[in-house]
């Protein structure tokens, strides 16, 4: 099974895509993290990626439709694929075809997510991609750029719609019975 996992910054993609990961013993990844390792390295390409994400925008829909294509090919991922932060574009989810047969939105507000995001960093340490100014910019482009990729999954019917705003385990139940699993 192929499935997208989408939502806000904050709003427990990484979470719940490794719950559903173990639960449904398919594999798990996130392009954030991929894009994180790849930030870095010190090349011009790493040097370039960090600079987007820390400003907090998309890194460009040709960069990251290559990537994940090349991610998706190796035999790991051959019998389906949990994918946390992928398509994030109408761009990258037309180049996404035949990717998704379900796609999971984890709804939160965006006061929401905020107030994860802020104590997240208090938890651990501020990570160098959710300064205020990064988290803004990334939440103002969720609006603009990712909400019309729901309605394009809508008009498919395959989006599944999830209250993100519950207890873990919780939500993790609300997906797999939605998933009819
Ligand atoms: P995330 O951990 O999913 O919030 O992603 C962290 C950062 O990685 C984002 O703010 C973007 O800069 C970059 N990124 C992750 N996924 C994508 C994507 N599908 N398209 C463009 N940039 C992405």
């Amino acid at each position: 099974m192929k499935i997208v996992l989408i939502g806000i910054q904050g709003a427990g993609k990484s979470t719940q895509g490794n719950l559903l990961s173990e639960k449904l013993k398919i594999p798990y990844l996130s392009t954030g993290h991929i894009f994180r390792e790849l930030a870095k390295e010190k090349t011009k390409i790493g040097r370039y990626i960090k600079e987007v994400m820390n400003a907090g925008y998309l890194i460009p829909d040709k960069k990251t439709v290559a990537i994940v294509d090349e991610y998706l090919k190796r035999q790991e991922y051959k019998n389906g694929y949990i994918i946390d932060g992928f398509p994030r574009t109408i761009a990258q989810a037309e180049f996404f075809k035949d990717g998704a047969d379900k796609v999971i939105y984890l709804k939160v507000s965006d006061g929401e997510a905020l107030k994860r995001l802020s104590f997240r960093n208090g938890d651990n340490g501020v990570r160098e991609d959710e300064t205020p100014s990064a988290i803004a910019k990334r939440i103002e482009l969720f609006h603009k750029l990712t909400k019309p990729v729901f309605d394009y999954y809508r008009k498919k019917g395959i989006l599944i719609e999830i209250d993100g705003e519950r207890a873990i385990e919780e939500i993790h139940e609300d997906i797999l019975t939605k998933l009819g699993k």
